[in-house]
């Protein structure tokens, strides 16, 4: 695959490339060929951008069927409705046919909506959906999806039929369109600022802070299932197992549109972690910019907790022998991340000893 494209003011870079999409069309073309088995259905390929996936799904059914078209062209201002045209209708007769709509995405469904309401009234025998690629979080109907290729975020893609400002559809792969992000991890044991540092870095670069212990002390406080989950490690000192953290983490980088970038606070915590999020973010054309560790000595990291304990109330920092766990649990487990990121070139090592803004002020020539 191409490393970059540029169409027109954007660009995009490598997301599906051609080994993965034929896996996943021969897959596709494996369950129709099963489950049409012994009938005839009519593929109903959506113009424009499903040429290519129909052209390469068509080449894989090795059952008889039968082919047609329709165009359709949905204008979306800024309403969320949408309005569909149809272009081109259908020439054939639909009536006891078992039809399959072809597309190559599904978005919000409202093409898709119309597109069924307009065979339904046909009365085909039976009506099902195939498609390359779906956005679950986008889609906003009720009509099953049958057959899936991927299911995606909500970025936008190009390729393989699909299109900007009607270019791009040649490409033989998909691409991903590519934001300029800032995406810092602030790193350092329990104790060592980043919580109050990111605060900072937040609002003079103007990006989206996440901090996982945050985020469990807001489950805990609110009772939900995932802080019911995450308490006894909490209270522990112990790290909370590596799925629950992703999970989280990828719904909340879900979630956040239009920002120019993150800060990660107190996550990642593991070898595991850190993997999961390079795929998070590479799915998205994103990546990790900086990997800033705060070093502070253990001594007065424990100084410093047992202070907070105090004023915060946070019992994981009341107890000596918990914080001291919380040490050994970095040192274990989290610190073999600087050599992790150290290897890409991205870690950076700021002294945290010294005023609040004495570090920031360090902390901001390293990222800038
Ligand atoms: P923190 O506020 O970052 O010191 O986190 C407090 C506690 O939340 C930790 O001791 C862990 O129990 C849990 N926690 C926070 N972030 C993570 C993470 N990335 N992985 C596992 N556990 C975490």
């Amino acid at each position: 695959m191409k490393k970059e494209i540029t169409l027109q003011d954007k660009t995009f870079v490598p997301f599906l490339d051609k080994e993965k999409i034929n896996k996943e069309i021969a897959r596709i073309a494996q369950e129709i060929n099963r489950d049409y088995k012994g009938k005839k259905p009519l593929l109903v390929g959506i113009l424009n951008g499903s040429i290519l996936f129909f052209s390469d799904l068509l080449k894989e059914i090795d059952i008889e069927c039968e082919v047609a078209f329709l165009r359709v062209s949905s204008y979306k201002g800024t309403e969320t409705t949408g309005n569909v045209k149809k272009i081109l209708g259908l020439d054939k007769n639909i009536e006891n046919t078992d039809v399959i709509i072809v597309e190559d995405i599904v978005d919000t469904g409202i093409t898709l909506e119309n597109i069924i309401q307009d065979l339904s009234s046909n009365h085909p025998q039976s009506l099902k959906v195939v498609t390359l690629l779906f956005k679950p979080k986008a889609y906003t109907k009720n009509y099953p999806i049958d057959y899936v290729g991927f299911e995606v975020g909500n970025e936008f893609l190009i390729g393989f039929g699909l299109d900007y400002n009607e270019i791009g559809r040649n490409l033989d792969e998909l691409y991903i369109i590519k934001e300029p992000m800032l995406n810092i991890i602030l790193f350092g044991p329990p104790g060592a600022g980043k919580g109050t540092q990111s605060e900072l870095i937040q609002e003079k670069f103007n990006l989206t802070h996440l901090s996982t212990g945050d985020m469990f002390r807001f489950h805990m406080k609110n009772d939900t299932d995932l802080g019911k989950k995450a308490k006894e490690y909490m209270e522990a000192g112990n790290l909370v197992p590596d799925q629950l953290v992703i999970d989280m983490i990828d719904a909340k980088l879900s979630e956040s549109h239009d920002t120019k970038g993150f800060i990660f606070d107190g996550f990642p915590r593991t070898t595991d972690q850190a993997l999961a999020l390079d795929e998070l973010l590479s799915k998205k054309g994103w990546g990790i910019s900086k990997m800033v560790s705060l070093e502070v000595d253990e001594d007065e990291l424990v100084k410093r907790l047992l202070l907070r304990g105090k004023d915060s109330g946070r019992k994981d920092d009341q107890d000596e022998s918990i914080i001291r766990n919380r040490m050994a649990v970095y040192n274990n487990e989290t610190a073999p991340l600087k050599d992790f990121y150290a290897n890409q070139g991205k870690q950076i090592g700021v002294d945290g000893i010294g005023t609040v803004e004495e570090i920031n002020g360090r902390i901001n020539s390293a990222i800038s």
